[in-house]
Formats: structure tokens, C-alpha cells, sequence
């Protein structure tokens, strides 16, 4: 394979429908000191002057041109640069991509499956160029954004805790067979003075990263449980969902301290749900299996979240003892419209069937996808079709306003 360096004037252009994928890679690429450039739309992409040093890292599957396409205008137009195609789940796509390339001497040096492997991506590029990135110097980077390019300081977190500037926004999860209410999912947000509103997304890694997020983990359950008195006035006892991180998973008196609080405060453990990523509980196989069983003994529901996007071998997931298994969003939202999507949504659910495991689909949408689910046996859906994550005094009225249907 033919090695150039990266040159100082070399573009990394990003093109691809997803706005958040493009701006982590724009981020990722310009943390490792390379200058990238991202482009949702490729018919302003092909409009760049696009040298024969650039690097085009190409969706192939984009709603209005695709990859494809955009790889004939530039070749028609004489631009050529070398590609790093992506293509989600179909390698088949992937494959035939690279021989319309093949056939037109155009130069793909990559191809890749969505979603996209950062560490594997990373270590690509290094391999290729060899430029020397070490994969876990980009992470630390990554994780190590000066604290002004993110929303909220360190400094902010902190004092956000010491203040007690969290609250909880809830998103029903309701039984797709009957309508029922099945429980709400808890979700931060940090209530800043000046900001206002701040997502999760822009403050967890911060806390992970600070061994903060134990605090962040006790402000969810103080505050769940201050607000599920609220909903016993409003007529009910739902099951609430909270999410812990991996960090979480190293605390070993996690179980005990948990059991604790709710038995203070008089609510039983099968009414709160401990959701956990299956990438938070690939880092720490051996003390997860520990805390997880006991959490599990104590008598909460351990949920795993997002499935699909991580590794988990069935051998894991018939390990621990989880009850319910989260299908991702990313391949609910596309079930309707991609092959591959819909394939695994349906074997997750025979596999949660299977292991005896009950099985929620979020990022439910639209109505389709809601009937599909439904006729596929999957039991429990949660979202924007449904509702979006609403805070409590909201989500109360929500209640009391659809009682009919969900009581
Ligand atoms: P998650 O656990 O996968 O939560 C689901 C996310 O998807 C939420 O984003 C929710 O608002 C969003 N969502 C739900 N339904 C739909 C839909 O139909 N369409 C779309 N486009 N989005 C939908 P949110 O609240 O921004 O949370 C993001 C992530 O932050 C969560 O992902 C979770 O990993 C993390 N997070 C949230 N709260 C906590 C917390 O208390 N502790 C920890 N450790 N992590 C949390
Ligand atoms: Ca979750
Ligand atoms: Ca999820």
C-alpha cells in the first residue's frame, strides 16, 4: 500500500446526513491536529475545490445524493481525492461501492461499517499515514477538551453539585400491546443560571472523567426519589428507569447504598430500573458481574441500554442477570426504511425472548414503527411518537390529561 504522509494542506473532509457524527469526527480529527471539514449536505460538499491531497471520509448512504453519486460528479469534474467510504451495516453496499471505484480509478483506501468504530477508525488512519496518533492519546484527548470548548466548565460541575442545580425530565415507556403506562425513563439536565437547560451529553463524560458522576448518580436518586411521591399523588406507581455509568460499576457498595436510600424513603426495588450501556459494562467485566448479581438479588430490574452498538458476546449477556434489553434508537429509527436495521431489532427481541428478558425499543418516532414493534413482539416502546422526556409537573398533567388510555 502506498504511504504519503499527511501533508500540512490536506483536507479531511467528513460528509455525511448525521450532524452528530460529523461534528464528533470534526472534533476527534482536530484534536489530533489535523484540519477536517464537515459537510450534512454533499451537494455543498462537491461545490469545494477538492485537491488530489484531500481526504473525503464518504457516507454512502445519504437521503439526498448518495455516496455513489457524489463519487461520479467529483471524478466527472476531475477532482481526486482519496476516499474512506462508511456505510451503515450493509458490507455488501460497501463492496459494491468500492468496485464502481475500482472501475474508475478512483482511490478508496478505507472502508468502513456504521456506526463507525472510533478506536478502529483512528488506528486506520494511523496505519495508513502513519502519523503517529497512539488511538488511547486520542480518547484521552477527547475527553480532555479544554474545558471552554465545552458548555459547561469543570468549575460549573462542581459547583452545580455543591448547589444542587440538577433536575430530572421523565420519558414514558408504555406497553405497546395494550397502551398502558409501563414506567418513566429518568434523564439529567443541569439547570444553569445562565444557560439554562444543559443535556447530558455536555456534562457525564466531564464527570466520568473527574470521578464526579458517583455524586451526579445521588443527586438522580435523591431527586427520584423526592419526585415519586409526586407521582403516587398523581395516581400512580410506575417503574423508573435511572442510568448509571461504568464508573458506577466500580463502586462496589453501589447495591447496598442504593437499597438503602429507597428503603428509607419506602420504595420497593422492583420499581426502580438501573439501566447500564453495554460498553460501560464491557470495561469492567468482572466487578459489574459482581454488583449487577447483587443488584439483581436486592431485587432491582437491571436493564442493558443501547443494544446493538457495543460487543457484548452472548456468553456476557447470558452472565449477568439482566431483565430487560434496550434496542438501541439508532436501528429503531431506521427499522422502517433498512434492511439490516429491521433484521437486528427482530433478532434482538427473540434473543431477549429467549433469555427470558423483557424488551424496550426507543426512539419510537412514528406510527409505522410503533405498529411494527408491536406486530414483532416487542413489549414496551418509549419515544417522541410517545412523548418526548418532559419535566415532572409536565409529566403529571401528561398523565392525568391521557388517564384513559394509560391507566
Ligand atoms: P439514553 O440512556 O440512551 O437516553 C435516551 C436518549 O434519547 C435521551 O437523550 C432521550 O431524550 C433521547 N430520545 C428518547 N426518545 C427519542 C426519540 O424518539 N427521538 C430522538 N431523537 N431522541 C430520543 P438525553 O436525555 O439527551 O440523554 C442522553 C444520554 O445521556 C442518555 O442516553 C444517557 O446515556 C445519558 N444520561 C441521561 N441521564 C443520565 C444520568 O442520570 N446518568 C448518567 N450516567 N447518564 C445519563
Ligand atoms: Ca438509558
Ligand atoms: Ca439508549
Amino acid at each position: 500500500m502506498e504511504m504519503n504522509p499527511l501533508s500540512l494542506n490536506t483536507n479531511i473532509y467528513i460528509v455525511d446526513d448525521e450532524p452528530d457524527q460529523v461534528n464528533m469526527l470534526i472534533e476527534m480529527l482536530s484534536l489530533v491536529g489535523l484540519n477536517a471539514k464537515g459537510y450534512t449536505s454533499p451537494a455543498l460538499f462537491i461545490e469545494q475545490s477538492i485537491t488530489e491531497n484531500d481526504i473525503v471520509l464518504l457516507d454512502l448512504n445519504m437521503p439526498s445524493m448518495d455516496g455513489i453519486e457524489v463519487m461520479r460528479i467529483l471524478h466527472d469534474n476531475a477532482c481526486k481525492p482519496d476516499y474512506l467510504l462508511m456505510s451503515g451495516f450493509d458490507e455488501r453496499v460497501l463492496h459494491s461501492a468500492k468496485q464502481f471505484a475500482e472501475a474508475k480509478k478512483i482511490t478508496v483506501k478505507g472502508t468502513f461499517t456504521k456506526p463507525l468504530d472510533i478506536r478502529s477508525f483512528i488506528s486506520f488512519i494511523e496505519s495508513l499515514y502513519q502519523k503517529k496518533l497512539s488511538s488511547l492519546n486520542v480518547f484521552n484527548k477527547l475527553h480532555d477538551t479544554p474545558e471552554s470548548k465545552l458548555s459547561i466548565s469543570l468549575d460549573e460541575l462542581k459547583q452545580s453539585l455543591k448547589e444542587h442545580r440538577f433536575t430530572l425530565f421523565y420519558q414514558p415507556k408504555i406497553h405497546l400491546s395494550s397502551g398502558r403506562l409501563q414506567g418513566f425513563e429518568a434523564l439529567i439536565r443541569l439547570n444553569h443560571p445562565e444557560k439554562g437547560l444543559v443535556f447530558p451529553d455536555q456534562f457525564i463524560h466531564l464527570a466520568e472523567q473527574h470521578s464526579l458522576i458517583s455524586e451526579v448518580t445521588d443527586e438522580v436518586v435523591t431527586q427520584v426519589i423526592r419526585d415519586y411521591h409526586q407521582f403516587i399523588q398523581a395516581g400512580i406507581t410506575p417503574n423508573i428507569s435511572i442510568n448509571i455509568s461504568a464508573q458506577d460499576l466500580m463502586n462496589l457498595n453501589m447495591p447496598e447504598r442504593l437499597e438503602s436510600m429507597l428503603k428509607k424513603a419506602n420504595i420497593a426495588p422492583h420499581l426502580i430500573t438501573v439501566e447500564l450501556t453495554e460498553s460501560s459494562i464491557l470495561s469492567s467485566v468482572s466487578d459489574s458481574l459482581d454488583i449487577l448479581s447483587r443488584m439483581r438479588m436486592k431485587g432491582f430490574p437491571i436493564s442493558i441500554d443501547d443494544f446493538g452498538t457495543g460487543h457484548s458476546s452472548l456468553v456476557q449477556l447470558y452472565r449477568i442477570p439482566f431483565t430487560e434489553l434496550k434496542i438501541d434508537q439508532h436501528f429503531v429509527m431506521r427499522m422502517m426504511t433498512d434492511d439490516e436495521a429491521i433484521s437486528i431489532v427482530k433478532i434482538c427481541i427473540l434473543l431477549a425472548k429467549e433469555l427470558n428478558m423483557s424488551t424496550v425499543a426507543e426512539g419510537i418516532e412514528d406510527q409505522n414503527t410503533f405498529d411494527k414493534l408491536k406486530g414483532l413482539g416487542c413489549e414496551v416502546g418509549q419515544g417522541y411518537l410517545i412523548s418526548k422526556p418532559l419535566p415532572l409537573n409536565s409529566i403529571c398533567a401528561w398523565v392525568s390529561q391521557n388517564k384513559q388510555t394509560l391507566l
